[in-house]
């Protein structure tokens, strides 16, 4: 699952089996560094140990072994008496090689042990030496590229360990801790055990423990798309106009393009990779894949080209003729989302409806992350397919939030539902604010903001128009008849001065929308309403209408 669901919704209270592990320095006989680790599943992955540079660490006597261990942690990390035999600090430790803990394994065959500084090291809890094994954890595989550190991935993408693990391989990472603690004691490499309860990220829809695992993503090149999308996003008319600018701007700094997603449910990427001899293929359309298949194709035919039908089909590589399968991932969410322009205007099946409705006028969408990912994904693919842009104008707009300003969380309890506000507040009251809306800043809602806007709009309009009614009724007014077609000319002053700016404020209005600029729009009508309609011409028209009722 992505980082950004385990942030918002995902760590719980867990207990789990963490282990007192001693490494064996190699240059110092008996001498052992001390670590602690809470995953005892990622052992076998361990590359390297890092400590404080700038922390106190002590070196120990116990039995007929020696420890170093953080000065602070001593107490809460080692069990029993102990002598102690010198102090050195963090910096002093960096550099020095030790066993492995599991280097018999094939896995970790040939892999180097050391001890790295890392100032994110506390000695607050466990021994002050962090175990780190990059490939099973994020900090951690981030310290080996500063640090030049191997990297051993242990599990697959349903958690099982892979070949290479000796007794581990096949087993699901969740039931390795006992095993691999009762290998280490073996070893004699168990310092000692005990339950640990801590904050510990979980999947949100299924409460699973997640583990990280490291993986093998495709990209899209985008250099040479770079500025071929810049030229693109200048011929279209942004809404507010600093979208161009936070667009360019993207643009000029993006990397290449991960579209790749291990999932299952999703667009299948038609990318086949032979791994005989290591040749990509892209398949470009349905077609092109029967022509090339050499197996499966019966299985698939009739499906839409998603996982599993589309997995049975297998081409020929083109270099070595061995047959090749689809590559396991699926497309990233927002590939799909780019290729709406395409997608849902028949691109492939009907090239002149396609022409038809290509580009379209108008986009909207709430611009907060939109520049990297859904308006990148449309410019994207409609330059590499077109060279020209998928929308004329986008209309984008900033956040909603609470009547303070403050993002709105069902935990924080300042959410307002959607059923809730249309009930108390009015569809009316929060279709005008939301049109009055300047979109380039956040939207505050909530009750005392919808009540100024029925206060001071919509109950000045129906007044307007109940006062119009009732005299309107009492007249037997009617529109239509041609006696109520009264000539401009024949008209009173405060009448043709109301419809001169009646049309006035038609031609803002049309002026605004056609610039895309709702808010103008919604400001100029209240303006009109408040003002000129209700303060001046229904105010000063009073008596006029009073006299006409006493005329009937
Ligand atoms: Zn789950
Ligand atoms: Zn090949």
């Amino acid at each position: 699952i992505s980082e950004h669901e385990i942030v918002t919704e995902g760590y719980q209270d867990r207990t789990h089996y963490s282990i007192f592990v001693a490494f064996p320095l190699l240059d110092e006989e008996g001498a052992h560094l001390l670590i602690w680790t809470t995953t005892p599943w990622t052992m076998v992955a361990n590359v390297a140990a890092a400590v404080h540079p700038e922390i106190d660490y002590i070196h120990v006597r116990q039995g007929g072994k020696t420890y170093y261990v953080a000065k602070e942690a001593a107490k809460s990390a080692l069990r029993g008496e102990y002598e102690v035999l010198g102090e050195v600090k963090g910096a002093d430790l960096v550099g020095r090689r030790y066993r492995g803990p599991f280097d018999e394994l094939p896995a970790a065959a040939g892999v180097e042990h050391r001890v790295i500084p890392w100032e994110d090291v506390g000695a607050e809890e466990g021994t002050g030496i962090v175990h780190i094994a990059p490939g099973a954890g994020k900090e951690d595989f981030q310290l080996s590229r500063v640090n030049d550190l191997a990297v051993i991935a242990p599990i697959d993408e349903f958690g099982v360990y892979i070949d290479g693990f000796g007794d581990l391989s096949g087993l699901y990472v969740h039931e390795v801790a006992m095993p691999i603690a009762n290998n280490l004691k073996d070893k004699g490499l168990l310092y000692r055990g005990e339950q640990y309860k801590h904050r510990y990220p979980v999947c949100w829809r299924c409460g699973t423990d997640l583990v990280f695992r490291l993986v093998d993503e495709w990209f899209i090149s985008m250099d040479p798309l770079r500025e071929p999308m810049k030229e693109v996003t200048r011929q279209v008319t942004w809404y507010p106009s600093f979208g161009e600018d936070r667009e360019l701007d993207w643009l000029a700094h993006m990397d290449d393009w991960m579209i790749s997603k291990k999932r299952y449910w999703g667009l299948a990427l038609p990318i086949y990779e032979c791994q005989a001899c290591g040749t990509v293929d892209v398949i470009g359309s349905k077609e092109e894949l029967r022509e090339r298949a050499v197996a499966g194709w019966e299985e698939f035919d009739g499906h839409s080209p998603h996982r599993p039908y589309v997995d049975a089909v297998q081409i020929a590589c083109r270099a070595c003729g061995e047959p090749v399968s689809r590559i396991r991932d699926v497309g990233n969410p927002w590939l799909d989302a780019g290729i709406v322009a395409f997608s849902t205007l028949k691109y492939r099946h009907d090239r002149d409806y396609w022409n038809e409705w290509y580009p379209a006028d108008l986009i909207s969408e709430s611009f907060p992350g939109q520049f990297r990912n859904w308006f990148y994904s449309v410019i994207a693919q409609s330059t590499a397919l077109t060279g020209r842009p998928a929308f004329r104008n986008v209309f984008s707009y900033a956040l909603m939030r609470d009547e303070k300003g403050e993002e709105m969380h069902k935990s924080k309890g300042n959410a307002i539902w959607f059923d809730d506000a249309a009930e108390e507040y009015g569809v009316d009251v929060m279709r005008w604010l939301f049109a009055r809306a300047n979109p380039d800043s956040n939207l505050n809602f909530g009750p005392h903001i919808t009540d100024d806007v029925r206060r001071q709009f919509i109950l000045p309009l129906w007044n307007s128009y109940a006062f119009f009614a009732t005299y309107a009724e009492i007249d037997r007014f009617d529109p239509m008849d041609p006696a109520a077609q009264i000539p401009l000319v024949n008209r009173t002053l405060l009448d043709r001065w109301i419809i001169s700016q009646l049309h006035l404020l038609i031609a803002e209005v049309r002026a605004a929308l056609d610039g895309y600029d709702p808010d103008r729009a919604a400001k100029a009508i209240e303006r009109f309403t408040i003002e000129e309609l209700s303060n001046w011409y229904i105010r000063r028209n009073r008596r006029r209408f009073w006299k006409s009722e006493s005329d009937a």
